[in-house]
């Protein structure tokens, strides 16, 4: 495995923004990794850094970060410790019994490719999430989800490595405590760990999810007679395509921010000052408010709204406010600044506070 340094990391974060990494490499297998955080790097050692006695400003010297596809992240900053790319492959059934299969994907499987290799061997259950961009590893991070399912749905389990101990770990789904785009990962074991493998229970025969957002209406559209989870997978695709940045095009992260739940008075109160306000019941009795609408709704200033808002490079996708987006060369600080303006402003107009769903780095 090749240390290298000094490298440009504008290939590997969705967002494309510019900044190095002082160390760079690449991991393939779980010993490999534990290789790599035993490694003396030249001019620099990772030991040194934890006593504070690094030759490196403070800050994240000496931090080791777990990178997958990068499409989750936001870069503000030249990263002055040791990113550790993985790229862990392999797909393997493990077993089965009458009503599942389990199946183990390598954290450094690409997210897509995986669930397309469920759906062609009529493994039901990940369809609604086909075309998520990133890989199997950041998978369980904050537990993703789109058109009504979500991944905690689907686990079995997944082993990682602690970062500090070297020492392999399985965590079931309950050791995960997922939550809406959230797990232990994000929390209690923030950058403790590195995920090796997750292992999915998909089912024999299919539990359709039609009802959320335009699926039905892309089904018919499609002109599909006989309901597959293929064709669900077609529909999701399509639907996502229409509505969503390409970041090969324009750089961005999917949704910048978190839909916030707020108690149903509040839901309700705000209703009737904003009856245009979009909110789904939670099963906690709160209502998950749509925030890529208040968003909409809200602006730098009186009649000029984020969506579409351009200030520099750095911006709002003109379809969909929640998206923002690097049009070309924007800084991640720049990108920052102008989520903290649309929390601020969100915050003014509504009195509900946006949280990022993006992890900042
Ligand atoms: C156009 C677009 C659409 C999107 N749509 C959705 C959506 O519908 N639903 C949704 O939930 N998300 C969505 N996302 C967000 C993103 O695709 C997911 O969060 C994805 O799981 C991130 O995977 P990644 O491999 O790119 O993670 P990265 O961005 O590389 O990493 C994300 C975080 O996880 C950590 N991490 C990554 N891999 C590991 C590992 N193996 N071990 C330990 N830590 C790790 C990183 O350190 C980082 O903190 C979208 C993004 C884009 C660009």
């Amino acid at each position: 495995m090749q240390i290298q340094e000094n490298i440009s990391l504008r290939p590997y974060n969705t967002f494309g923004i510019n900044v190095s990494a002082r160390y760079f490499s690449v991991f393939n297998s779980a010993d490999q990794l534990t290789e790599l955080l035993d490694s003396q790097l030249p001019t620099h050692s990772f030991a040194k850094a934890a006593e504070g006695k690094s030759d490196l400003p403070t800050g994240q010297a000496g931090s080791r970060l777990i990178l997958g596809g990068g499409s989750n992240i936001l870069l503000t900053r030249n990263f002055d410790g040791l990113i550790l790319k993985n790229e862990i492959k392999g797909i393997e059934e493990l077993h089965e019994d009458e009503e599942y299969v389990y199946v183990r994907a390598g954290a450094g499987e690409n997210w897509h490719g995986f669930v397309q290799y469920c759906i062609n061997r009529n493994w039901a259950g990940l369809e609604n999430l086909s075309l998520i961009p990133g890989n199997v590893g950041a998978s369980p991070m904050q537990n993703i989800g789109a058109y009504g399912v979500e991944v905690e749905d689907l686990f079995w389990d997944l082993e990682a490595i602690h970062l500090q101990e070297k020492k392999l770990y399985t965590f079931t789904k309950t050791d995960c405590q997922f939550g809406y785009r959230d797990s232990v990962f994000k929390n209690k074991f923030k950058n403790e760990f590195a995920i090796i493998n997750v292992s999915y229970r998909l089912r024999k025969k299919p539990v359709f999810h039609t009802s959320y957002g335009a699926i039905q209406q892309e089904l018919e559209r499609l002109g599909v007679r006989d309901l597959s989870i293929r064709a669900i997978s077609d529909a999701v695709i399509n639907i996502r395509r229409s509505k969503l940045p390409d970041p090969e095009e324009i750089g961005n992260a999917g949704s910048f921010f978190k839909n916030p739940s707020v108690p149903k008075v509040l839901f309700e109160a705000l209703k009737i000052k904003y009856p245009g306000l979009i909110g789904y019941a939670n099963a906690d009795g709160t209502v998950k408010l749509a925030a890529g609408w208040m968003i909409e709704q809200s602006g730098p200033r009186d009649s000029v709204s984020w969506k579409g808002y351009r200030n520099g490079d750095a911006g709002c996708h003109a379809r969909q406010a929640l998206v923002l987006v690097n049009y070309g060369n924007a800084s991640g600080q720049e990108i920052y600044d102008l989520s903290e303006k649309i929390v601020k402003s969100v915050k003014e107009k509504f009195g509900v506070e946006l949280e990022r769903e993006v992890n900042i780095i």
